[in-house]
């Protein structure tokens, strides 16, 4: 899968890229990711990309004219262009809005964008080419969005001063769940959000006593809690259970605490989720508990 960021900080991405996971996916050839310096396509003396707004008001916009150049150089056209003479710009755009052509989508980031989740992650991570477009100052042309961009995405209700960190957010989540680029495949459907709650449903495996056969996080629940050795720390032992080599149990108790874990951060999250009649049993008691203690 490709990536191509355009980017007035082109350097920005050069240690977060060259570590860990995004660097072995790299070197193994199942990512590639390119940096597009915006000022290349900018033909002034002073190499400008911004401008006042138009009507007045705080800080700088990001022009199109640079933009567009540098969308066109990774082969991206113009949905005006696009729309023929019989359509109008506006119904294209309507038309177009989230597509993807030719296995690519343009985003452009933004905090006014939908919000990015492990869905999206999911989403793009299926695509071959993804490019982000990073915006700076008070944001982008408009028209650079509805003309060339696929989807607006957001990484979060926030404000960020540029795209670049929302980038490496985007790359990172989705670069993941491309097969092969984690050593266990398993990883990225057992963690917190797991799999599509469908996949999930259709999947979910309940042994003798009701709990998930799946040793992690799935089913849009959080993950459970880690702990490693040594055993005693800081005055805390961590859970007999899981030094005792009872694998049914241990199960139990991972996903009563992803149960727990969802229940007290994100209880929004138990509604989508894919639930056996024990989690439901496990949720009523665990409700039930924090009732008391209220
Ligand atoms: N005036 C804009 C904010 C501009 S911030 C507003 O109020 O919505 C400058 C740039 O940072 C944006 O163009 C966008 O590319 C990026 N950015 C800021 N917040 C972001 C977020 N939550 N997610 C993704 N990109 C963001």
């Amino acid at each position: 899968m490709r990536f191509d960021i355009v980017t007035i900080f082109p350097t920005f991405f050069e240690s977060v890229f060259a570590q860990g996971i995004v660097r072995r996916a790299q070197t193994s050839g199942l990512v590639e990711i390119r940096l597009h310096d915006l000022r290349d396509f900018a033909h002034d003396r002073h190499r400008t990309v911004d401008d006042r707004p138009f009507g007045g008001g705080e800080g700088m916009v990001l022009k199109p004219e640079p933009l567009a150049e540098a969308l066109e150089s990774l082969g991206i056209g113009s949905k005006g262009e696009n729309a023929g003479p019989s359509t109008s710009i506006a119904s294209a755009i309507s038309a177009q809005d989230d597509r993807c052509v030719n296995g690519t989508r343009v985003i452009l980031l933004s905090a006014q964008g939908r919000v990015f989740t492990q869905a999206v992650a999911r989403e793009l991570a299926a695509l071959d080419r993804v490019v982000l477009v990073c915006g700076r100052y008070e944001g982008v042309d408009e028209r650079v969005n509805e003309l060339y961009c696929d989807m607006e995405l957001s990484i979060g209700d926030y404000v960020l001063s540029g795209g670049e960190p929302a980038a490496v957010v985007v790359v990172d989540a989705t670069m993941r769940l491309i097969p092969g680029v984690l050593g266990n495949e398993a990883s990225g459907v057992y963690e917190s959000f797991g799999a599509p709650d469908d996949e999930i449903a259709a999947e979910i495996d309940v042994d003798v006593e009701g709990v998930p056969r799946s040793q992690h996080g799935a089913g849009g629940l959080l993950d459970y809690p880690h702990y490693t050795r040594p055993a005693d720390f800081g005055g805390l032992r961590a859970p007999e259970v899981l030094m005792n080599g009872d694998h049914a149990q241990i199960r139990r108790w991972r996903r009563e605490q992803q149960l727990k874990k969802t229940l007290k951060n994100r209880p929004e999250l138990l509604e989508q989720a894919a639930l056996s009649g024990e989690d439901r049993r496990i949720l009523e008691a665990l409700r039930k508990e924090i009732g008391i203690r209220d």
